[in-house]
């Protein structure tokens, strides 16, 4: 509805926007809130992980996840397992030379002490003290009495108790066991204590090799996770794979594509629902053709018993009235116009039935073009690119030709006639260039004139009445059934230039 008062060709005012910061339109009494419609997708889509990738990422950081838990129980049971074992090992060890000594002891004089500790069963790495007297006596003389630790010394010596420590002294683990030894003389207020200090390097070693050995353990338990995850993920998506395959060939034009159900175990549904899909698409494809088919040839019977009416009545122009030539000129264009729009039909209902139907044949590019040339009744001159007119191409020959009256034809009529049609080499593809001296085609308008129905600006301008649209729709169904492509550019003198690009044999004749 027009809005009161308002000039129908009055620029549009910017929309105001209201307090909510929405924009509105005043149009009339009511006023228009614009809503701003989010875009379907979002502007600059962040960029996912495939899924492969997902799933190989989770497998590995599943597998990372339980062989850490794994290494990392298993480390912290073997290690207070060994430690028990090794600390207990040591104390009996101890507790022994402590027996060993109190025995000495109670046979020799406290003066002999020194060389009863060197005779004591200690290991290599391990020191001995003793404290008898408010005296210290050592085995080596390395290890001064004040490293013990005091709360150590506190229970050996005051509590009368064996007892024990894990100290670490400059980075080195240590167990220190403290035994006190009763007097021989139940009065006596001697205390007499034996101490032994264990170097537990070797224990510490075991264990850094234990944890290495569990730390790799689990890395490579999280690279086959992620080698699993990734097979199985590929394994999962070949169902995805193949349907995408069939889809683009089915997309391409052959309508014949089925999934194998066998491949699809698990699938078997949905490939069995894609098949169906199919089957009805290609039934129906056909149906559409077969009804096109159908149609134009049964205008053709009355098109021609048209044509030939026209062709009795056009013999008999001088017995006819100005205002009945004036019509059957008319009526003869209209006559010659609709025969080609059905013949052009007929043509795009076979390519629409039988995408796939080409029957080509190996020909040198030479021969192939003087004869399309001479076949369309054309005399532009053919200039070749060095080598190519004895270079091979594989074609159809009829929709080749086809290709080419068309282009030919669009010339003559928007052009003024063909100027040239020239061969390039462009490595494995052979370009066939049309030129003309016309108006060219308005870049705006050089993708849609390859649609169906579809004119352009200079057969409209030119007040060119039988044109049907079809001619370069035709021409790049040929080329596409060829696996070429077709575009059209300025020609640099002016005028249109149409390339045709197809694929060529690399091989040369010579
Ligand atoms: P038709 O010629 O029947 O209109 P076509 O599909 O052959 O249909 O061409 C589509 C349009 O492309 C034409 O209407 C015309 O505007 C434009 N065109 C085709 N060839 C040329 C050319 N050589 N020079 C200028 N315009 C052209």
């Amino acid at each position: 509805m027009k809005a009161a008062g308002k000039p129908m060709d009055a620029v549009p005012s910017p929309p105001e926007a209201n307090e909510a910061g929405i924009p509105t339109e005043t149009a009339g009494p009511e006023t228009v809130v614009v809503a701003t419609i989010p875009p379907p997708y979002p502007q600059h889509p962040r960029r996912r992980l495939g899924l492969r990738a997902r799933v190989t990422t989770a497998f590995a950081l599943g597998a990372l996840a339980l062989s850490g838990a794994l290494a990392g129980i298993g480390y912290v049971a073997v290690r207070s397992s060994i430690v028990n074992q090794q600390v207990d090992a040591l104390r009996h060890q101890a507790l022994a030379n402590a027996v060993i000594l109190r025995e000495e002891l109670l046979r020799a004089p406290k003066s002999s002490i020194p060389l009863l500790l060197t005779t004591l069963d200690s290991g290599p790495n391990t020191e001995s003290l003793v404290f008898s007297a408010d005296r210290w006596y050592r085995s080596f003389g390395t290890l001064s009495p004040s490293q013990l630790p005091k709360l150590l010394r506190a229970r050996v010596l005051l509590g009368g108790a064996p007892s024990q420590q894990l100290v670490t002294v400059q980075g080195t683990s240590e167990l220190l066991v403290g035994v006190p030894i009763p007097a021989q003389d139940i009065k006596a207020t001697d205390k007499t204590a034996y101490f032994e200090i264990f170097d537990l390097s070797d224990l510490v070693r075991t264990l850094h090799t234990l944890l290495a050995a569990l730390s790799i353990a689990a890395l490579i338990t999280t690279v086959a996770g992620a080698i699993l995850g990734s097979w199985a993920a590929a394994r999962a998506l070949r169902p995805l794979k193949e349907t995408t395959r069939a889809a683009l060939a089915i997309a391409g034009g052959s309508l014949d594509t089925r999934l194998e159900s066998a491949h699809f175990a698990d699938l078997a549904a949905l490939a069995s629902a894609f098949n169906h899909m199919v089957d009805q698409l290609q039934e129906r494809i056909k149906r559409e053709a077969r009804f096109t088919s159908d149609v134009n040839h049964e205008l053709r019977s009355p098109l021609t018993t048209l044509a030939n009416s026209l062709s009795v009545l056009e013999a008999r122009r001088d017995e006819l009235p100005p205002k009945a030539l004036q019509a059957l000129d008319l009526l003869g264009a209209e006559v010659r116009r609709f025969r080609r729009l059905v013949d052009e039909l007929l043509e795009i209902s076979r390519f629409d039935a039988a995408p796939a139907d080409i029957s080509r044949d190996e020909v040198s590019i030479g021969a192939l073009v003087e004869h399309t040339v001479a076949a369309t009744g054309s005399d532009v001159p053919i200039q070749f690119a060095p080598g190519m007119a004895s270079r091979h191409i594989s074609v159809d020959k009829r929709r080749f030709e086809r290709i080419f009256a068309n282009l030919f034809e669009n010339a003559q009529r928007y052009g003024g006639g063909a100027t040239l049609l020239a061969v390039e080499d462009h490595g494995a593809w052979v370009r066939f260039l049309v030129e003309d001296s016309g108006p060219g085609i308005a870049p705006e308008e050089r993708e849609r004139v390859f649609e169906r129905f579809s004119r352009g600006s200079t057969g409209r301008r030119r007040g060119l009445g039988d044109g049907t649209g079809l001619g370069l729709a035709i021409v790049s169904q040929h080329v596409q059934q060829h696996g070429g492509r077709v575009w059209v550019e300025d020609r640099p003198d002016g005028g249109a230039r149409f390339v045709v690009e197809l694929p060529g044999q690399v091989e040369d004749e010579t």
